[in-house]
């Protein structure tokens, strides 16, 4: 069955995020020969219109409007509803962010539809789309569909392969003129908190620190490891209690869930609450200086030891093959 699968987009700093590309790809696969298309907002988006098409968009609409300058949940859900009004879709797609997690539900409830959140997979399954998603803090998984009417599904970071780039491809962009009513929330201005440049969770590769930090200034070898590797920092809860970092780093149960390619765990016990927000990450390298840590059960490689020690000897190994 060929479906029309919307796809609303994420941008920050002026670049859409990865997520959006992952989330085109699974709209590919459900879209079953129909057409994806990607819906970019802001207030000045054409730019982005293009890169849209390469990833496996048909069709652009881009929706700007100066009050569309920053996200706001009043401001987007006014917009994104009228595109749905005039698109009438059959699937919704975006990605499980802060912005998607905020704004997904109020839109399912506007809608009158189900919403399938944290979605770490997709399969086809003759007319059924089978979504997979993490239960009990990513001890289990479940697998969901719907069973009539709209699709609808947030896709977290970092599951589902993004297509090949394909800068050859292009389509028809239109711009959706929407009327948004006075916002009752004025964003004066946003700050970036994160010390490291790369978004923690679309990051790779993460270095995260524990209490076995020690100090603010213990987290200065990770840092640098992080830098060489391209990577981002994350802390576990100890970490941020303990005010050696500021909680926008905190992963697990009550921070953010991440799933990089390579995680590597400094100084951190693994707690249940740290693990609901690592352990399905793809390779996990735990640091610890006590062997029987929790961390090891989860981790791939472990090296016991002092984080002081082995951390600076991994940058200067990681230096001569990267740099
Ligand atoms: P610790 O458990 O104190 O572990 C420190 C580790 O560092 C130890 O294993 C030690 O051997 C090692 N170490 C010390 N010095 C060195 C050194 N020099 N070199 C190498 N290793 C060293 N926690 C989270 O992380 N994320 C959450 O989202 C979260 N949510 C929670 C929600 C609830 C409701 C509750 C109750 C708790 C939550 N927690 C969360 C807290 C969690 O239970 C743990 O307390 C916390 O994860 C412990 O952090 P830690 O591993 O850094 O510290």
């Amino acid at each position: 069955m060929a479906r029309k699968v919307l796809v609303f987009a994420e941008v920050r700093e002026n670049e859409l995020r990865n997520v959006s590309f992952e989330a085109l790809a699974a709209a590919k696969d459900i879209a079953a020969g129909g057409e994806v298309i990607g819906v970019v907002a802001g207030e000045s988006v054409s730019g982005l219109a293009e890169t849209l098409f390469h990833y496996g968009a048909d069709r652009v609409i881009t929706v700007e409007n100066e009050k569309l300058k920053a996200y706001t949940n009043d401001g987007y859900s006014q917009a994104y509803l009228q595109v749905i009004d005039s698109v009438q879709p059959d699937a919704i797609l975006m990605g499980h962010t802060a912005q998607g997690k905020d704004i997904s539900p109020k839109l399912a409830s506007k809608l009158s539809s189900g919403l399938i959140s944290d979605a770490t997979g997709i399969e086809i399954d003759g007319e059924d789309v089978i979504f997979t998603r993490p239960i009990y803090s990513g001890k289990a998984f479940e697998k969901k569909k719907v069973k009539e009417g709209l699709i609808f599904a947030t896709i977290r970071p970092n599951n589902i392969s993004v297509l090949e780039k394909d800068e050859s491809r292009s389509g028809e962009v239109v711009n959706e003129d929407v009327e948004i009513k006075d916002l009752r929330t004025i964003v004066k201005e946003v700050v970036r908190k994160s010390t490291s440049g790369v978004d923690l969770s679309e990051a790779k590769v993460i270095v995260a620190g524990g209490r076995g930090v020690k100090s603010s200034e213990g987290f200065e070898p990770l840092n640098e490891l992080a830098e060489v590797l391209g990577a981002a920092v994350g802390a576990s809860r100890g970490a941020c209690d303990a005010d050696y970092c500021d909680y926008s780093l905190q992963i697990g149960q009550t921070g953010k869930v991440v799933t990089p390619d390579l995680y590597i765990a400094c100084g951190i016990s693994g707690a249940i609450q740290h693990l609901a927000g690592m352990s399905n990450s793809k390779v996990i390298v735990a640091i610890n200086k006590d062997p029987e840590a929790n961390i090891f059960n989860v981790a791939d490689y472990g090296i016991v030891g002092d984080l002081f020690e082995v951390v600076p000897m991994l940058t200067e190994e990681f230096k001569k093959v990267l740099q």
